[in-house]
């Protein structure tokens, strides 16, 4: 479980942003989450809660925007099908894959005031 190392920088970061922006409030803030950070959402917005009580992000809205796991064969240049537990190229049955999506951990957006 690394969600409360990530909830802190992120929020301090977004912390940052408001503070920056001269707001007096956070309303809300999209984080994209790539499959591949094994970042678990609801334990996300648990320790946010809990960080954020008393600094002006308390109460904001969590939005998640998932971005799926995503393989590709560096010998045959195709993407792998989604969902496979064997890494595996399905055409040269090679194993020379890298992850090329689905790592993504940021900040997309947030709404202040
Ligand atoms: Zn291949």
């Amino acid at each position: 479980m690394h969600e409360l190392s990530v909830v802190e920088s992120l929020l301090s970061l977004a912390l940052k942003n408001a503070e920056e922006a001269n707001a007096r409030r956070i309303l809300s803030i999209n984080i994209v989450v790539g499959d591949y950070t094994g970042v678990v959402e609801e334990a996300m917005s648990l320790y946010f809660g809990f960080l954020s009580k008393d600094t002006i992000a308390a109460g904001a809205r969590i939005n998640y925007t998932h971005v799926p796991a995503q393989l590709r064969c560096r010998d045959c240049d195709i993407l792998l099908p989604l969902g496979r537990r064997d890494y595996r190229c399905p055409r040269c049955e090679g194993r020379r894959v890298e992850i090329v999506g689905g790592r993504e951990l940021y900040i997309e957006a947030m709404e202040v005031e």
